[in-house]
């Protein structure tokens, strides 16, 4: 996701206010987690010269859209995968002699035997779907909440983060292209000795063990309450394309009285969404633009369905913030940020917030600028003007008010922050400290 996903515009190196410190624990960074993720795959190609390569021209012969034909892996690659107990029978998808379709996104993939999805996770195995990416993150991290970003659920607390590789969606933006654009086997090693990584496993954890590392769904919340994290978060790359581990982890988590956060660019089938809000506490969820066409052409998606689950998520009492990147020339359409806020007024009312994040020229959108800062308080001023009341600008921090929470009721900041600290809080069981108006949210008592 970032924006998770993604949805991540305030990327490591930034201000964090984290206590936690990976360096002091052992615990290996993202940029690490990935480099190394990377590694493993340089050491299979070193094994099967010939497969790898074929593997690597396929990927390049393989359509924007669509599955991988015949592209599931097969012989000892897919037996040391279940082995490690890195594969796990779908669970949302239909039969259809030896076809299977996935029913987790709208993409809906139809897999013949051996075909693997258009998210690269999951794959036809004897007319069975089955996903490559349980129990098999390529990254972790422990964030601030404010980094998914969410700013009005709990503010301050940390969350334990995770991501596996891929996603559906091919969007020309991706800053987490490295691992949302991976196949599983391009960001771990399943050869080796097992290792899994547990609170008395991580300070003999080295950099090169994450690529063979396992950190199954007990592993995950053992994880989080040792790194004195309230909440899971479910991030980075598509958590939709990582369904069944991360229901699963959420599910057990639920049960451990931990928070749920999934960061998501909301391409989900209702069906499986509504399983999934059993156990999710809150949400973050990317509205890339207002455009049919412009989520065909830049995300390779569709925009209803992420409209259908800003609803569903309404309907259903769960907590979740909209992120809306503003890149030059695709997204920076006043008109169309007007009829964006307009619709979310009407269908979740003027108090959901609403961050524009700043576009950094990466991927496959080097030749853009940033967005200029003049365009980034347009868009505020047009979503204020709509009637929200809650809109925030991320990834500038030139503006100097850009996170910065005024209170409906008297106007008065009641949370400052500076990227990820916050600096003052006026905001008590709820309500503003100055006028008592209620805040939208979910607050500490
Ligand atoms: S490709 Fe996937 S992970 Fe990357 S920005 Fe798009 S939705 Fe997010
Ligand atoms: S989650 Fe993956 S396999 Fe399932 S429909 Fe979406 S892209 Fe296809």
């Amino acid at each position: 996701m970032d924006s998770k996903k993604d949805v991540h515009p305030k990327e490591p190196g930034m201000k964090n206010t984290s206590s936690y410190n990976p360096k002091r624990s052992g615990m290996i960074s993202r940029r690490q987690a990935i480099g190394t993720g990377t590694m493993g795959l340089a050491s299979f190609a070193i094994s099967d010269p010939v497969k790898t390569f074929m593997n690597w021209l396929a990927s390049f012969a393989a359509p924007d859209t669509g599955v991988f034909k015949k592209d599931a892996p097969v012989g000892e690659l897919w037996e040391l995968w279940k082995k490690r107990g890195w594969v796990k029978e779908a669970y949302h998808y239909l039969k259809l002699g030896r076809n299977v379709q996935c029913k987790v996104c709208p993409n809906e993939c139809l897999l013949e035997p051996d075909d693997r999805s258009h998210c690269r996770n999951k794959v036809n195995k004897d007319g069975a779907l089955y996903t490559m990416a349980y129990g098999d993150p390529c990254t972790f991290h422990v964030d601030p909440v404010e980094k998914k970003p969410l700013l009005h659920f709990y503010p301050g607390m940390q969350t334990f983060s995770i991501a596996t590789s891929g996603c559906g969606f091919r969007c020309l933006n991706c800053q987490n292209w490295e691992i949302s654009q991976k196949k599983p086997e391009e960001t771990k090693d399943p050869r080796g000795t097992s290792i899994r990584c547990t609170p008395q496993q991580l300070p003999f954890l080295r950099q090169e063990d994450i690529a063979r590392m396992s950190m199954f769904p007990e592993d995950v919340v053992s994880m989080a309450q040792y790194t004195n994290c309230p909440a899971i978060a479910y991030t980075y790359s598509e958590p939709t394309c990582y369904f069944e581990y991360m229901y699963d982890t959420a599910k057990l988590a639920r049960s451990r009285r931990l928070k749920n956060i999934w960061v998501s660019c909301g391409y989900i089938q209702q069906e499986t969404l509504l399983d999934l809000c059993q156990y999710i506490d809150a949400a973050h969820i990317d509205l890339k633009s207002f455009s049919e066409d412009i989520y065909a052409k830049l995300n390779t998606g569709k925009l209803q369905p992420i409209l259908d689950t800003i609803r569903t998520l309404r309907q259903k009492g769960i907590w979740f913030e909209v992120i809306n990147l503003v890149i030059p020339t695709y997204t920076d359409n006043m008109s169309m940020i007007r009829q964006m806020c307009d619709w979310l007024v009407k269908y979740t009312g003027p108090d959901q917030p609403l961050h524009f994040s700043r576009f950094q020229p990466l991927h496959k959108l080097t030749q853009l600028p940033p967005t200029p800062t003049e365009t980034l308080l347009r868009a505020r001023e047009t979503a204020r003007n709509a009637g929200l009341q809650f809109v925030y600008i991320g990834n500038a921090p030139e503006i100097a008010d850009g996170e910065t929470t005024f209170c409906p009721g008297c106007k008065k900041a009641i949370i400052e922050r500076d990227i990820f600290a916050i600096r003052s809080m006026n905001v008590s069981s709820g309500k503003c400290k100055f006028c008592g108006t209620k805040i939208a949210g979910v607050w500490q008592a």
